[in-house]
């Protein structure tokens, strides 16, 4: 089967990652793969512009994504970004883009979002620029399906096709944007925070980052011993 989102591209994945999960991991593995891309940049947001506050710091979120990206052993494919720190807050993502493509101009950038954010998209800041500058990676998350997210990207904009042998949309100038079904991870941050605050070990917290939580008391985590 033809890789659908091919090409010497560097995959995006921001998020809050309050903390990172096994989920964020497995799916950035899955999309590098898949889409063969060169590498992929985690992109902690210092403050995102969609969610109220974060339970932890920038340096503790950005130190976790660290620990999770070292036991991941990904021979440096993966890395994490610093440059949101750099921006203006709240963290827009086009602002993050114009950002990238001014330090390296030409080179192709694929944006990771779950299927979640997509339905978010239409109320980003200049969604419109951004999915001009930028191919989309959509990874199937909750009940979500085809048929929901071709609904989505021709209310985001009407020239938007799918090319059935390439399986994927294609979009005005040339942009693309490929959904990945073939993973699920039914995890999220906010339920990994909630087992923390109840004394329980996440199994979808990788080691590294579960050992940095304890060290630095974080998410009401309390040693019972
Ligand atoms: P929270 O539960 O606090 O809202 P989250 O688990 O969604 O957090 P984020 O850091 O906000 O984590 O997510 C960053 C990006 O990763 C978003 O685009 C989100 O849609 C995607 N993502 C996170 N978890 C998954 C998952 N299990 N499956 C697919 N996409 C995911």
């Amino acid at each position: 089967m033809p890789a659908p989102c091919e090409g010497r591209t560097i995959g995006l994945f921001g998020g809050t990652f309050d903390p990172v999960h096994s989920g964020h991991v497995h799916l950035a593995r899955h999309v590098l793969d898949r889409c063969r891309l060169d590498s992929l940049l985690f992109i902690p947001a210092p403050r995102p512009p969609h969610k109220r506050q974060t339970a932890v710091s920038f340096a503790h979120r950005a130190a976790m994504l660290e620990a999770a990206l070292l036991a991941a052993d990904n021979h440096g494919r993966m890395q994490c970004s610093y440059i949101e720190e750099h921006l203006p807050t709240p963290s827009y993502t086009i602002n993050t883009v114009e950002a990238l493509t001014r330090q390296a101009p030409g080179q192709r950038f694929s944006l990771i979002i779950g299927a979640d954010s997509l339905f978010d998209l239409p109320h980003w800041r200049r969604s419109d620029e951004l999915l001009a500058l930028v191919d989309l990676i959509v990874v199937r998350r909750d009940t979500v399906d085809a048929v929901m997210i071709n609904q989505a990207l021709v209310s985001l904009d009407p020239a938007f096709h799918f090319d059935e042998p390439q399986g994927r949309w294609n979009g005005p100038g040339g942009r693309t944007v490929t959904y990945l079904s073939d993973i699920e991870l039914p995890v999220s941050s906010s339920s990994i925070r909630k087992e923390l605050a109840l004394g329980r070990v996440p199994a979808m917290l990788p080691p590294a980052v579960f050992a940095y939580i304890k060290t630095h008391h974080l998410y009401g985590w309390r040693d019972s011993a």
